[in-house]
């Protein structure tokens, strides 16, 4: 297959490539080729922009992973913007040039983040429930809507709403890990909190599923089938390491140092992964204490 993928410098493209690339031909829409060849190699094909393309008739699929990174810096009004547009505007123009083709590309997997739903509470959470509009609702609702608007009789498209991505490569638990360490982890907030989880390696085989199955398309929830609490989390990888996990850091704390930007962690959602498992897709990492296992081991952790 020729593939075309966007963020395929990042944590979850890296990964993705390392499968993708023994089977398929791969390019990646970078800003920096550079970046491409120091991190993927030397023979990858590297594309700086779309500019140069009249259509993407060439590629096979297209698998859209870029977007500035979401709680990397305190949420300004122009830190917004940049985590919205950079989601959008690549989006818009992938789209754009599907459009523009004769022979378009058979699948669009796009990605799209369980903060599509807003906070929830405990409720259990599928693809059809009700979202609560917030600002990670508005990014992903909108990143959806662009990458569906790719669909036609030759064209399907599957949106993935990931939950928190556990890897060793990169991600939440690599920022985490250090106060876990010294002993200072422990549950936020209140700690009541659900939070949705996928291990990587789960991550990549939806996605060379949703490639392979062709009667899949639309929304799935990209995360395990065992969401826990923010407490439970907190004890789980504790534990592992062997740690304490009493250092509660209050809802307060959180607020001040991190601005809106805090909601992320203490609210949160408790998704189920049910058009995935509905499809037949088979987690090889169902459980928190299995994927955290295997990512602990990992040896640059
Ligand atoms: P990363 O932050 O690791 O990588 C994303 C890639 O997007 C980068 O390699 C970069 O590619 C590109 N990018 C970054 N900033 C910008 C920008 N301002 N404008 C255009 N492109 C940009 O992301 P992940 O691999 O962790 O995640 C992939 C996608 O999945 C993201 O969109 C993320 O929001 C979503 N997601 C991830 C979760 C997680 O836990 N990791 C959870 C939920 C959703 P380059 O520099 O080569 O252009």
């Amino acid at each position: 297959m020729k593939i075309l993928l966007t963020g395929g410098t990042g944590f979850i493209g890296s990964r993705l490539m390392s499968h993708l690339r023994p089977h398929h031909q791969v390019s990646v829409l970078s800003r920096s080729p550079n970046k491409v060849y120091q991190r993927l190699g030397h023979d990858i094909d590297a594309l700086p922009s779309l500019d140069d393309l009249p259509d993407l008739d060439q590629f096979d699929a297209v698998i859209n992973l870029a977007g500035e990174p979401i709680a990397d810096k305190r949420w300004s009004p122009s830190q917004k913007t940049r985590i919205c547009h950079s989601r959008w505007r690549i989006t818009e123009q992938l789209v754009e040039k599907i459009k523009a083709g004769s022979n378009p590309p058979a699948v669009v997997i796009s990605g799209s983040a369980v903060g599509f739903y807003g906070r929830q509470g405990d409720t259990l959470v599928d693809e059809d429930t009700h979202p609560h509009p917030e600002f990670s609702h508005e990014v992903c609702s909108r990143w959806e809507e662009l990458a569906q608007q790719a669909e036609t009789e030759h064209t399907r498209v599957c949106r993935i709403r990931l939950g928190v991505v556990l890897g060793a490569e990169g991600g939440a638990l690599v920022k985490m890990l250090p106060s876990y360490r010294f002993g200072l982890g422990g549950p936020i907030g209140s700690g009541k909190q659900y939070m949705s989880w996928i291990h990587i390696e789960d991550v990549v085989n939806l996605i060379l599923f949703l490639l392979e199955h062709e009667e899949c398309n639309g929304a799935y929830n990209a995360t395990a089938p065992e969401p826990v609490t923010n407490a439970q989390f907190s004890k789980t990888l504790a534990g592992n390491l062997g740690k304490p996990h009493f250092a509660r850091v209050p809802a307060w704390t959180m607020k001040l140092l991190f601005g809106e930007m805090a909601d992320l962690l203490l609210t949160g959602q408790r998704v189920m992964p049910v058009r995935l498992q509905q499809a037949g897709f088979h987690f090889r990492y169902p459980t928190l204490d299995k994927a955290l296992k295997e990512t602990l081991s990992a040896p640059r952790l």
